[in-house]
Parts: C-alpha cells; structure tokens; sequence
C-alpha cells in the first residue's frame, strides 16, 4: 500500500473572519482532541502569507502562547490527526500547506480517499513528488494542477476526480474553501461567532468557542467563503448519503450533533435497544470506560439492572489505538483500566462495550473482573460484529485481523472468557436512527461498500480461510 490507509480518523476546524482566528482555532481542536492524538496543526491567513504551527502529540502540548501568537491574521485552519499503526511522523502531520502558482495554499482532511493510490501512481508518473504518505497530499497536487480560474474552480476540479470520504477545510491567501464529499461520510459542521463563520467536524467545538450552530455542510456541498459573503453550490455528482453509523458508536463526543441527531442520544438507544434484544440477569451493568458508559446506561435503564461503575479509567493516558505497536497497545489497556474490586467481588456482572475489533480489549477486561471475582462475566457489545474492515476514515485493522470476520460469537464468547457474549443486531442499530435508517454506511457490519473503487478484492470476499487467532489460546 503506498498510502497509510486506515489512518484519517481525523478533526478538522476553521475560521474565517475573526481578529483571534488562531487562537480560536487552537481551542476547538482542543474539543476535538478526541478526534485524533498523534499530530496537530494550525495555519492562518494574514490575506498575504500563511502561518503555520504544526507539531507531534497533544493539542495543549504543541500550541504554547508564543506559537498561537505567531498565528496571525483574521482566518484560520487546524487539524488533529489520528495515528494508530504505520508510522507516526511530523511529515504527515497536518494541515498541508505550500505554496503554488497562486500563493499560499493549506488544507485539512477528515476521510478517507479510494483511489489515492491510484491518482499519486498517475501523479509520480507525470513528475509530481510527493512529500508525505497522506491521501491528502493527492487533492493538493490536483488543485495545483488545475487550469480553474478560481480557486473555488480548482478545488471542485481536484474532488471531482477523487473518490471516498472527505470533510475539507481549504485555505487560499483571502478565501476558506469547505468541502464535504457527496455521501457524506464524516460530519462537518457549520457555526457563526458574532461576524465570524467557524467549521468543526463537530459541534462540541462550538461550545468552548461560544459559537453558534447553524446548520451542518451539506453532503456533497461546496461553501465558498470570502469579503464577498459565503456562496454554496454543489460541483460534484450526487450520491445518495451514507453518513458513518459508527462515528455514533465509538468516535464522536456524545455532547456533538452530528448528522442532525445527538451523540448521547442515539448511543442510549443502542444501549437500550441491546437490552431488549439481549437480555441477561445480573446484579449490575458495567461500562467499559467511556466508550461503553452512554450505551450502559441505555441497558441499565431498560433492563432495570443497576448501574455501576466497577471499572476506572486514568484518563491521563491516551486511547487504546494511539500506539503505533500491538505490544505497546495491549499494555495500554493494562494501564488504562482498572477494576472496583468492591463493586464485582462475587457479582455477576453485565460489561457493556461499544465494539469488539480485534477481540484484544474485552479479552483484558473479562479477565480483569474474574481476577476481581466476578461470579459471571456477560459481554454486551453496543454495536454488530465487525466483520468489514473501513475504507472512509475509521481506523480499522485488515480483515484477517477483526475477530468476527472469522469466528462465531460463541467462538469469540470462548476467547474472551465470557460467560457470554452478545451483539446489537444491524436491524436494532439502525432502528435506533428512525426514520433516516437508509443514510448510513454500515460497511464494517455487513461489507456493503458504498464505494468500491481501489478497495482491494480480498476485503471484500468472505473469508475462506480462518487465520491464525489465538481463539483456542483462551485463558
Ligand atoms: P479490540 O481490543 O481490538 O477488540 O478493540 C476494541 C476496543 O477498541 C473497544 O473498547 C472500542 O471502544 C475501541 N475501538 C473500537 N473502534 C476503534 C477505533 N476505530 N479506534 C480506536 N478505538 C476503537
């Protein structure tokens, strides 16, 4: 792979016409640290030159005042990037910026491009040298090498000719260019602060700016915004919308909105949803921290069973997927979780987690209780199997490594340990979205790729052959 595929879970932010542009923009990708931790970037426009700050690790440990000072001018971009195998390096750290034809050019992306690997192949061929692994870096070169007029022109010309998920922030000398690919994969909204127009993957960033949330980017729109006002159209053929059911599961805040509902909300319901369809006696309901606790809630309110918290989180250690190496990971989640010893010792216990990926994490913690002295240990997954890896910006391991693309949920319930195990039903997912059911992408539960283009074959067909899985290795 020439690209460092599976790698864009991504935050995007911008402003545009706000005298603390930088400052602003720092803070709202403060709110969206949860978006990504490997790098972080910022550059603003004085309307003649850019400026950029753009480091390796934490938002709050790359901006210190003097780098926010040095982020003149009233129109800013940033990005947080998120990493979890390949490569962690400042070269693929974002936003992107250069400097071309037309004056300075930056630009920050959420998603995932298909055919990257195609378009860099043509690319290199026609002499173009490319300076990163990011699938990014391809719509700079097609910008670059647009014959539009505008800018605006250039962009559209450049994602016409890309295919996959991207939310856009772009950043000329004088004008914002924002862009959201036709299916609409990953969120992308827009918010006004007094004469200001900000944009944030999501809306979680407005609040800590006190901004104002309009409405979000509309999917396949293109807002172009400069002196002259803020001008929407729609320059790429339509598609019918497939926004990511799994930024509800796992990746966005729960106090965001996304896609028109609220995080929180639609977590609960999953939540809820699974203790319906999965009911299980026990004395308590145990989130796993905190991307099993709004689901957790949902099953305690529903199944009447009390919740408890009966496993911390230290939160001054960073996710489990920020390593970069499978051992280092499996240590992160040793010194990550810890459980109340009180609160199990001879309980039976429902855990509620919101996905099961390589099987790693629920293996850990179904052992945790039992070395607490859980009496039972009843695995409750707020979400379907994964059994498709993602092409459109969730970091998602190959096929070979996701635990259900192989093995049955009572094969997978051995190698946890559990007493058992159970998922929410794709059915009962989307039911937990009403009315607009058909708008989502569920890929990774049922491998119905909206898009298919540079998909390699292999993740697409069933799995004919069991790889090695330590299934039998259990406990
Ligand atoms: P695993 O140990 O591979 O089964 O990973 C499952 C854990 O990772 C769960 O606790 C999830 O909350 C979390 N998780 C699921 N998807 C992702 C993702 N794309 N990035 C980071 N963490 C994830």
């Amino acid at each position: 792979m020439v690209f460092d595929k599976f790698k864009e879970e991504c935050g995007v932010f911008a402003v545009f016409n706000h005298p603390e542009a930088g400052n602003l923009t720092y803070l709202g990708l403060y709110a969206l640290q949860h978006r990504g931790q490997e790098s972080s970037g910022i550059v603003s426009s004085d309307w003649t030159q850019h400026h950029a700050e753009v480091g390796m690790g934490h938002v709050n440990e790359i901006f210190t005042e003097a780098r926010i000072a040095a982020l003149k001018g009233r129109m800013a971009i940033g990005h947080n990037r998120y990493s979890t195998h390949g490569q962690s390096l400042l070269k693929n750290a974002q936003p992107i910026a250069i400097d071309y034809a037309r004056g300075p050019l930056a630009l920050a992306h959420n998603g995932n491009l298909v055919n990257a690997d195609a378009i860099k192949e043509r690319l290199e061929r026609e002499g173009s040298i490319f300076r990163s692994t990011m699938d990014s870096e391809v719509i700079i070169h097609l910008i670059a090498k647009s014959r539009g007029a505008r800018l605006q022109d250039q962009v559209a010309d450049a994602l016409r000719q890309v295919e996959g998920a991207f939310s856009l922030v772009i950043m000329g000398a004088k004008e914002l260019i924002i862009a959201r690919d036709p299916y609409g994969f990953r969120p992308l909204a827009m918010g006004r602060l007094g004469k200001a127009y900000v944009f944030a993957s999501e809306t979680c960033a407005f609040d800590l700016i006190e901004a104002g949330y309009v409405r979000d980017v509309k999917p396949g729109e293109m807002l172009v915004i400069n002196e002259d006002g803020i001008f929407s159209s729609f320059p790429f053929a339509p598609a019918p919308t497939h926004h990511c059911i799994f930024e509800f599961i796992y990746f966005a805040r729960p106090d965001s909105n996304i896609f028109g509902e609220n995080v929180h909300t639609i977590r609960k319901r999953f939540g809820r949803k699974l203790a319906q369809e999965k009911p299980v006696q026990a004395d308590y309901v145990i989130p796993v921290p905190d991307s099993g606790v709004v689901a957790a809630l949902g099953y305690a309110e529903a199944s009447g069973i009390p919740f408890e918290k009966g496993i911390i989180r230290n939160h001054y250690v960073g996710r489990t997927f920020i390593e970069p190496a499978q051992s280092i990971r499996h240590f992160g989640v040793k010194i990550k979780l810890n459980p109340v010893r009180e609160v199990i010792k001879g309980k039976s216990v429902i855990v509620v987690d919101d996905s099961i990926v390589r099987g790693t994490t629920s293996r850990k913690i179904v052992k945790m209780m039992r070395d607490a002295g859980a009496r039972e240990v009843h695995m409750r997954i707020s979400s379907p199997p994964t059994t498709h890896s993602c092409f459109y910006g969730i970091d998602t391991p190959t096929r070979s490594e996701l635990i259900a693309a192989t093995y049955s949920v009572e094969e997978t319930a051995r190698f946890l340990g559990a007493d058992s195990l159970a998922y929410l039903s794709v059915e009962g997912m989307l039911s937990a979205v009403h009315e607009r059911r058909n708008d989502y992408c569920t890929a990774c539960f049922n491998g119905r790729y909206p898009v298919t283009t540079g998909i390699v074959e292999s993740q697409l067909a069933l799995l004919d052959r069991r790889p090695e899985h330590p299934v039998t290795a259990a406990k």
